[in-house]
C-alpha cells in the first residue's frame, strides 16, 4: 500500500474516532448542546439518579435524602414511572426534581428514528404529567448517547438535555462501593454534576457515605435545574 492508502486510513480512523467521541462522550456537545456542569464559583453540587423508579431501593434513597436534608434529580424511565406511581408523588412532594430518561430506556434507543425516540420522551412526560401535574423539560439521554436523531427528539419536545461531569460507574456490581465513592469525591469539583443509579444495590449506603463525604468538604447539594438556573417544568 502506497502512501496515498495510509492517508486513507488515518482520515477513515480520525472520522470514526470522532464519531464515537461525538456520539459517546455526552459532555462534547457535537451534536447536542448538553448541561453538564454548574458555576465553579460556588461550592453547590447537584447528585443525579438515572433509571428509576426502583421499587426496593428508591424508598431508601428518598429516606435518606429526607433525613439529611438533601434535594437531587430523578432521571425516570416511564415504563417504571407507571409502576410505582407512589414514588414518584413522593419525589416531587418531598422537593426533588423529575426530569425523562425515555420510556423504556432501551438498548436501541439511540438507534431509533426521531419518531419513535418522540414518541418515548411523550409517553414519559404524559406518564409524569397525570401523577404529578408537572410537563418535565430535563431530558438525559440513555447510556449518554447522543447523535442527530436524540438532538432533533429533544429540540422538537422543547428538553433542556442534561449530561453529567462525575460518573460513578455505580452500575458495575463488582465494583466495591468504597471504590465507588472514593471515585466520585476525587472528582468532586464546584458546580458537578455527578451520575449515580438508585436501582442498584447498596444505593442508600452509597449516598449516605457520600454526602458525608462532600458535606465535609463543604459543598452544598442543589437539583440540577437550581444548579443551572433554568426552568424544570412547562409553566
Ligand atoms: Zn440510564
Amino acid at each position: 500500500m502506497g502512501a496515498v492508502g495510509y492517508i486513507a486510513i488515518g482520515v477513515v480512523a480520525a472520522i470514526a474516532a470522532f464519531g464515537f467521541y461525538a456520539s459517546f462522550c455526552i459532555g462534547s456537545g457535537v451534536y447536542l448542546k448538553t448541561l453538564c456542569r454548574g458555576r465553579s464559583d460556588r461550592r453547590t453540587i447537584a447528585l443525579t439518579f438515572d433509571d428509576g423508579p426502583d421499587e426496593r431501593m428508591t424508598p431508601r434513597v428518598l429516606d435518606v435524602l429526607a433525613r439529611r436534608g438533601v434535594r437531587a434529580t430523578f432521571f425516570l424511565v416511564g415504563e417504571r414511572a407507571g409502576r410505582c406511581p407512589e414514588l414518584v408523588r413522593r419525589m416531587v412532594a418531598e422537593g426533588h426534581t423529575i426530569g425523562n430518561h425515555t420510556h423504556t430506556h432501551s438498548g436501541m434507543f439511540p438507534l431509533q428514528g426521531r419518531a419513535r425516540m418522540a414518541a418515548e420522551l411523550e409517553r414519559t412526560r404524559r406518564i409524569v404529567q397525570t401523577l404529578t401535574g408537572r410537563c418535565v423539560r430535563l431530558f438525559r439521554p440513555p447510556f449518554g448517547v447522543t447523535n442527530p436523531h436524540v438532538a432533533r427528539a429533544a429540540r422538537e419536545g422543547g428538553y433542556a438535555p442534561i449530561g453529567w461531569s462525575v460518573r460513578s460507574f455505580d452500575t458495575v456490581a463488582l465494583t466495591p462501593r468504597r471504590k465507588v465513592l472514593s471515585r466520585v469525591v476525587g472528582r468532586l469539583h464546584p458546580g458537578a454534576v455527578v451520575l449515580l443509579h438508585d436501582r442498584c444495590e447498596g444505593a442508600d449506603r452509597l449516598l449516605e457515605a457520600l454526602i458525608d463525604e462532600a458535606d465535609g468538604r463543604g459543598y452544598r447539594f442543589e437539583t440540577v435545574d437550581r444548579l443551572f438556573e433554568i426552568e424544570a417544568y412547562e409553566k
